[in-house]
């Protein structure tokens, strides 16, 4: 999945970016409120990370944008702000869910993991192709019953791919899904994951068909 984080502590930044990037995620961050309704307007994002008290444009303004544009993009509000009524107050702006600083990461991590979740079973959270079954908020894949062993970016290809059921995804979007502003993708980097991914996948009754010059397909394997 691919995250935003929309906070002007560098140190907030730092843990929870670092905390995401190790759950697979590819982050995005952003440190004042103009920057975030920017980032947003692409719509690339699965969740996004708010702090209220932002630079340049408050975060609830961010959130009643985001919201008036008709984006069901998760949101996570994190906040100094105490207090039921601002409690209710971020909930009706359309927040999905709310912490207080300072918070436990642990208990990011579970609310993260919640809103993923919740948001998956909106859309498949399991897909099976051949005897490869993929549990895609889980981040978790088996053949038959055995466990596949995937890197954080083999699993963002095929969860990409998994996503969009046959349908041709383009190089280009499988690139914005998995990697952030801070960090390159190369065209090469992306054909050793699909490389590799290929050789885990070869004889679970899966692959990924290049689609020359359009992209690429996960499909039932016809030939092994
Ligand atoms: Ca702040």
């Amino acid at each position: 999945m691919r995250i935003l984080i929309a906070e002007d502590d560098p140190a907030i930044t730092a843990a929870i970016a670092d905390s995401l990037r190790h759950g697979g995620h590819a982050v995005d961050c952003v440190a004042s409120g103009s920057q975030a309704d920017a980032a947003l307007q692409g719509s690339i994002h699965d969740l996004l990370i708010l702090d209220l008290g932002l630079p340049a444009l408050d975060g609830s303004e961010v959130l009643h944008r985001l919201r008036e544009r008709g984006s069901s993009v998760p949101v996570l509000v994190i906040t100094a702000r105490e207090g039921l009524n601002e409690r209710i107050r971020v909930l009706d702006l359309g927040a999905d869910d709310y912490l207080v600083k300072p918070f436990a990461l642990a208990e990011f991590e579970a609310r993260v993991r919640a809103l993923l979740r919740r948001s998956a079973s909106r859309g498949n959270t399991e897909v099976c192709i051949g005897r490869l079954r993929l549990d895609l908020p889980g981040h978790r894949a088996w053949v038959d019953d055995a466990p596949l062993e995937l890197t954080a970016r083999e699993f963002g290809v095929i969860e990409a791919l998994a996503s969009r059921p046959n349908r041709i995804t383009h190089r280009t979007q499988l690139i914005d899904a998995l990697c952030s502003w801070d960090q390159d993708l190369t065209q090469n980097g992306l054909d050793i994951a699909i490389h590799r991914l290929r050789r885990k996948l070869h004889g679970s009754g899966a692959n990924v068909r290049t689609v020359r010059g359009l992209g690429y397909l996960l499909e039932e394997a016809l030939d092994e």
